[in-house]
């Protein structure tokens, strides 16, 4: 059954690498949109008091300081794993309503039956802490799911 706010052409399964992961169901073509990041929504006020100790990588922080929680509210788009070079991204959009979407699409085409991964780059005060370490087993895998110094 699809998930609202998710393409019908993936679908939400285990994953090898994580818990769930998003897999193409069909093959896609580059930019493909997977679906939208739903969830719950913190101003960057309401953001900044609020202590993120739990379902960490399903927070997804925009430009303008807003984070959303996909853990409260998402859709499948929150079971996307990390890979340290990925198929996918996340693309803000402006609404008419001058707020932002985070859409998820394809960065390439994608075989039928393979994962979708986007690259966290965390925001996070220390890249080298054990809870962000990357095991993603990618050539260049920088050993973090943190954004690098140099990315931010
Ligand atoms: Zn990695």
């Amino acid at each position: 059954m699809p998930l609202p706010g998710l393409s019908e052409a993936v679908e939400v399964r285990d994953s090898a690498v994580h818990g769930r992961g998003v897999f193409a169901r069909d093959g896609l073509a580059r930019h493909h949109v997977v679906g939208i990041y739903e969830g719950r929504r913190y101003t960057a006020a309401q953001a900044r008091r609020r202590r993120w100790d739990h379902g960490l990588t399903y927070v997804f922080g925009l430009s303008d300081g807003t984070v959303i929680d996909g853990a409260q509210g998402g859709n499948g788009t929150r079971h996307l794993n990390h890979r340290c070079r990925p198929n996918c991204e996340a693309v803000e959009v402006r609404r008419a309503d001058g707020g932002l979407d985070i859409v998820i699409r394809t960065t390439r085409r994608v075989a039928a039956g393979r994962e979708l991964f986007i690259d966290y780059a965390l925001d996070v005060d220390d890249p080298g802490a054990p809870e962000y370490r990357c095991r993603c087993g990618a050539r260049g895998c920088r050993g973090t799911m943190a954004a690098m110094p140099a990315t931010r």
